[in-house]
């Protein structure tokens, strides 16, 4: 049975990096039919938090990386919480203490760094008074090999690893060991984590041999770079899911770019993971570091806002309006999906949709400075917009073509040019400059609500 893992730290944010990985573990447990398994990892006391915890697991949700197990999900393998578990992993320690593959070290009580002797047996009375006591795992000579499913046979000379603590003086276990215990008892099959990992697994495979424990497979994901080649930080910009979210990303979109990231695909680069799960195979990922492009992420962001049906549109409109704290004026539903449509034409984010979308929900929208600048204050703009509401006041038919035609018309009077009256229109019933189609804007504005605006434009 595959089991796979997605183990963050709640030390940070949710990063796209992270997610790619929690991604590529959920879409192999779905298309295998196995289980998903989320573990917190919060074992260094001062950068974990709550509060990212409970960030990191309203992301993953956002993104649609459901869990079978984890802190809020029970399972037969719980606890979830690494900071749960002291107890298995003090146990565990000891266990490798007595068959005399880790052993004790004892510190100088004033000078913590200085290691005063090691021991198998548990230096009580040093601990009683106060020095500083911590397990390390006893590293014999040869050499560690796995393989990689990613990059194959993997080769390292124990020579090159020294002894290292499993257990700190605060009675907390370190990663490498931590990552080990649980993955055993969870009955994890395969390990797909992030390349900075790759130099820990030969300890951790150490660690299985000395238990006499099966070892799971291997994956090690290329990292996402920034345009310079390092490692995606903070310093190249946003990293975050949440962030994105904000920005009005779909989380479509998000997963959409994030599994083309290094995911050899066929076909149309545009697509949703459901679309795509059963042809998922781990050993179709790249092996290269990939560079992650913003304007690219918009461009597919785009193409799903322009792809789904138009109340999925609505109810992500919706929601990420709700996230945001932005209130979106109560409309007509009919009406709101008329001016999505259009609207969504001209957009790749939501928060992009949400600008272009606000003057057709309110009578409170703005005129933009370059209208009134450009436009507005001109001589000629006030019989320009006179003329325009008359012969739009006779309409019956109010379909574009015959909107079309009746702005045409007055722009051939020469009161001034076709493109000033276009913009003069455009802006009166709008406040904006660029919006949708000029005749598609009207026609869905409707007669009432476009006579309405040139009059108060007018005034
Ligand atoms: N807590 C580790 C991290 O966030 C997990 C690494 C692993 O998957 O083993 O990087």
């Amino acid at each position: 049975l595959v089991r796979v893992r997605f183990a963050p730290s709640p030390t940070g944010h949710l990063h796209v990096g992270g997610a790619r990985t929690a991604l590529f573990n959920w879409m192999f447990a779905r298309k295998e039919g196995g289980k998903f398994i989320l573990r917190i990892e919060d074992t260094d006391l001062e950068r974990s938090s709550m509060e990212f915890e409970r960030q990191i697991l309203d992301s993953l949700r956002w993104c649609g990386l459901d869990w079978d197990e984890g802190p809020d999900v029970d399972g037969d393998h719980g606890p979830y919480r690494q900071s749960e578990r002291l107890d298995i992993y003090r146990e565990h320690a000891r266990k490798l203490v007595e068959e005399k593959r880790a052993y004790y070290v004892v510190y100088d009580k004033e000078d913590p760094t200085r290691e005063l002797f090691s021991t198998f047996d548990y230096p009580e009375e040093y601990a009683r008074k106060g020095h500083p006591v911590t397990v390390k795992f006893k590293v014999l000579p040869g050499k560690t090999t796995f393989e990689d499913l990613l990059k194959g046979q993997m080769e390292f000379d124990n020579s090159t690893i020294e002894d290292f603590i499993i257990m700190k003086s605060n009675g907390f276990p370190t990663y490498n060991f931590a990552v080990v215990v649980d993955d055993h008892l969870m009955e994890i099959s395969h390990v797909f984590r992030g390349e900075d990992h790759l130099s820990n697994t030969p300890k951790q495979i150490m660690i299985y041999e000395a238990f006499g424990w099966e070892t799971p497979v291997f994956m090690h994901i290329p990292l996402i770079l920034g345009p310079d080649r390092t490692p995606l930080s903070k310093r190249h910009g946003a990293t975050s899911v949440e962030h994105f979210r904000k920005e009005g990303i779909l989380s479509r979109a998000l997963m959409n770019y994030l599994a083309l990231l290094g995911w050899k695909v066929e076909g149309d680069e545009i697509f949703t993971i459901e679309e795509r799960l059963q042809s998922f195979d781990p050993r179709d990922i790249s092996n290269k570091g990939v560079i992650f492009d913003y304007q690219k992420l918009e461009w597919v962001n785009g193409k799903h806002m322009r792809r789904i049906e138009l109340d999925d549109l609505k109810r992500e409109f919706v929601e990420w309006a709700e996230y945001v704290g932005k209130t979106i004026p109560d409309v007509d539903d009919e009406y709101f999906l008329n001016s999505l449509r259009i609207c969504r034409e001209k957009v790749n984010t939501l928060s992009q949709l949400y600008d272009i979308m606000y003057p057709f929900l309110s009578e409170e929208y703005e005129y933009e400075k370059d209208y009134i600048e450009k436009f507005l204050k001109k001589e000629e703009s006030e019989e320009v917009l006179k003329e325009v509401k008359k012969e739009l006041e006779k309409l019956d038919n109010w379909n574009m073509e015959q909107i079309e035609r009746v702005l045409r018309e007055v722009a051939g009077r020469g009161i001034a040019s076709k493109k000033v009256v276009f913009q003069l229109v455009r802006g009166a019933v709008t406040g904006k400059l660029v919006t949708p189609g000029l005749f598609e804007t009207i026609e869905v504005l409707g007669k009432e609500r476009t006579l309405r605006r040139l009059e108060r434009t007018l005034r």
